[in-house]
Parts: C-alpha cells; structure tokens; sequence
C-alpha cells in the first residue's frame, strides 16, 4: 500500500492527518475528507482503462466499487473485502418519468447490491481499510441497511460485528440481515443519534473500527454510485442526479467522486444535485431554505433509512449541492407512498426512502425547477423487499395517516373455479 498517496483532511480547520490511522474526526471536531493527490493520475486513469476493468474477469476490476480504485483507495487487491458490490441496472421507466412529468427518468438502482442497499459500496471499502489496519471488530450505529452490510461484510472477512440499533423503528428485512449474519445487535432503548453517540464512545475506548459514515472511508466507497453511473452514460454527464438524503453521507460521497473525476477530466462538468428529504426529517432542506446553520430537529417518517434528525454530514452535502448549483426538497410520506407505489409497479421497486427520488422529481418539476426535457438521473437507495410491512400496509390501507391511492390489495376469494373466473373478468 502506498499511504503516500492519500490524507484526511479537516472539512472545518484544514488541519491534515496521515491516510492510514484510526481516525475519524479532526482534533477539533469536525469530520474529514480523504485527500487524494490527483495529478499524478492525470493521463494514468480515465474513461478507456475503467470501461476495459468492466469487462474483465478479475474480482478487483468487476466490483463496481474497486474498479475505480485510484480514486477510491488504492491499496493491493488481496486485501479487498469484496463481494462485487455495484454494476447495479440503470432503469429506463417510462412509467415513471410520466409520473414525474418527465419525457425521461434513469434510475440507479442501488438496491441491486449484494446486501440490498447501497451501503456495500461503502463498507467494501471501510471493512477493508479495518483489515489494513488490522482491527477484527467493528461497530455501526444504524437505522437499518448499514448494520444489514457491515454485518455481512464483518461475516465474510472472518470479523466480529456490533450493530447498535434503535428500538423500534427498525425496518423488518434489515434487522433480519443483521442478525443472520450473526452481528452481536444491540437494541438501544434510544432514538438513531442517542446510537450514533455511544457507538463513538464505545468504539473509542474498546478500539473496535468504527464503521459509520463518519468513517471517511466509507464516503469514498459510495463515491462510485456516481462514477458507475457517469460509466453506464458513456462518461455523458445529465442535467440532474436526484437522491434522497438522511444523515447526507451519500450525497457527499457522490458529490465529491464526480467533482474529483472532473477534476481529473473525466467528465466536463457535475450535474446539478438534488438532495431530497422526508418533511418529518428535514433539517438540511430548512438550512437550505433559510440560509441558516442546521438545526437539529425531531425526527419522524415513514421511510426509516432516512428518519436522522441531526444528520452527521450535512456541512459536506450542503458543499455538494452549492458546488453542483444544485438544490434541496423535501416531501411528505404521502408523496413518498405514492411514488413507492409508481416504482414499485412499473416493475422496479425499492424501499420507501428510495422513492423520495421520484417524489422530489415530482415536485421539482411541478416546481419549475426541473423542465420536462431536462436529462433527469436518480437513485434508489435500498430494495424493495427491506421493508415488506410498508408494501403491505400501503396495499391494505393500513398506514396511520396515510392514503392508499394506488393501492393493490389482497383479494379474499371463496375456493370456487366459478368466483375466481368472475373476479377474473371483473378487471
Ligand atoms: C442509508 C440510506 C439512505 C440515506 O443515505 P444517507 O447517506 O444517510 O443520506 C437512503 N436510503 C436508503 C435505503 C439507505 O439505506
Ligand atoms: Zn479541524
């Protein structure tokens, strides 16, 4: 490994750090950016070598994530912790970009990774800088999808895992995956940051590797949402990339990748990023909306990925957006459902944080901020099948507060050939 090649650097006091070290905040506090020297890849890495790695057969070159691994972290690939994360299907969906009021809609399906969210992408990345170092243990916070991958990443690097989760609230599939993987879970009597703030302190006196989003390294991962996605467009760069945001490291992430790969000439410039939130779980569109510092707030919705109150990376998401020219929505869990139903019909599906991509399409258009002709891109963030009692509720009008208007319900039958040809014909 050459730890030359990369430093962690302060996003708030520049104070900068050697690559390879147990780190995760600046001496003052604030969160840090992995700093890779670029120019000496300028010429060496771009477009025609990442699209030869794609058809190669080698695990380092297909992961989705470690064929970009100049710009990620280039380390040797023995000690790649991979399952072949990315190469995840870039949707064409008439359905929904008609529902949008779009001529068209991409959609990245991120939920299409190995452990059904884009998480991997990251903890590939984090699991493996935790064999770098040579730490065995590792710990996350989580509101679901992290504890699910580091719980499967941690299992097949042979590494002890402990997932800290809140009680309640905690998505079906997901706590499933976790504890099938054998995570020691920890069920803290607590909302998601009373987690996330013990994590830090257990991590920090046990020396256990602490793979939250805090983790500078995991951010470097799921740079390659963007990157794959720029791959799958010919290196084409669209007018918008729409995601949905909760405690905003993802956004980071692919702003950051994309503005490095421009850097690099890779691509000639960023698409404009909009980070869509849950109104109940809203503090960065209300930072954004009123030029204000982020206030914490509450937090409460239906699409658990993304229910954080204080959302650990706003200060590098909000970077992102300005950078990009980019913007921030909000929408209700009413607008979320019904775009779930809409994704999730058109034969895609995805869990609900996800479908806050489309429902902020919506919106942004019906907006003005987003024309109809406008090349629009967008990412589902977890699959379908993490949250079943949401699809169900929704189909059966069970949701508190919540209006099932494209429902799909169960239908309750006699066994009769005569009633099923009847209900049949019905339409
Ligand atoms: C983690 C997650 C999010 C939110 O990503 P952030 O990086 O926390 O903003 C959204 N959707 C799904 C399915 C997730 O697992
Ligand atoms: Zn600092």
């Amino acid at each position: 490994m050459t730890q030359e090649s990369w430093l962690l650097r302060c996003i708030e006091c520049g104070e900068e750090y050697p690559g390879a070290g147990v780190r995760y905040r600046c001496d003052c506090g604030g969160t840090l950016d992995v700093l890779h020297e670029l120019e000496p890849l300028r010429g060496r890495v771009g477009a025609d070598l990442f699209d030869e790695r794609r058809g190669s057969r080698a695990a380092e070159d297909r992961s989705g994530v470690w064929r970009f691994r100049e710009l990620i972290l280039p380390v040797e690939p023995r000690l790649m912790i991979t399952r072949g994360e990315g190469n995840t299907h870039l949707y064409d969906s008439p359905a929904a970009a008609a529902y949008a009021g779009l001529d068209r809609i991409l959609l990245k399906h991120e939920g299409e990774n190995p452990t059904g969210s884009f998480k991997d992408r990251g903890m590939t990345v984090g699991a493996t800088m935790a064999r770098v170092l040579g730490m065995d243990r590792v710990a996350c916070a989580s509101t679901g999808n992290t504890s699910a991958s580091m719980a499967a990443y941690a299992a097949s690097a042979g590494m002890r895992a402990f997932v800290f989760i809140p009680a309640g609230n905690v998505a079906y599939g997901k706590l499933s995956q976790a504890l099938a993987y054998g995570a020691r879970t920890l069920q803290i009597d607590g909302d998601f940051d009373a987690a996330m703030t013990l994590v830090e302190q257990v991590c920090a006196k046990e020396n256990i590797y602490l793979l939250n989003s805090i983790n500078p390294f995991r951010i470097e991962g799921q740079k390659a949402i963007g990157l794959e996605l720029m791959q799958d467009l010919g290196w084409e760069v669209p007018d918008w990339l729409i995601l949905p945001g909760g405690n905003l490291g993802n956004s980071s992430a692919i702003a950051k990748g994309l503005s490095e790969a421009r850097e690099l000439g890779l691509i000639s410039q960023l698409p404009r990023i909009a980070v869509i939130q849950a109104a109940g779980a809203s503090p960065l569109y209300r930072a954004f909306t009123t030029g204000l510092p982020l206030e914490p707030m509450e937090a409460d919705t239906l699409a658990t990925a993304i229910r954080i109150g204080r959302p650990l990376s706003w200060k590098k998401s909000l970077r992102g957006v300005v950078e990009s020219d980019g913007v921030v929505e909000s929408v209700t869990d009413q607008e979320i459902m019904d775009a779930k139903a809409h994704v999730d019909s058109a034969g895609i599906g995805a869990e609900p944080a996800s479908c806050a991509t489309l429902a902020g399409a919506k919106k942004l258009v019906a907006r003005g901020v987003i024309s109809r002709s406008d090349t629009v891109c967008g990412v589902l963030t977890g699959h379908l099948l993490k949250d079943p009692d949401a699809v169900v509720g929704y189909h059966k009008g069970e949701l508190n507060e919540i209006r099932s208007n494209y429902a799909n319900a169960p239908e309750p039958i006699p066994a009769t050939l005569d009633a099923i040809l009847e209900a049949i014909h019905r339409d």
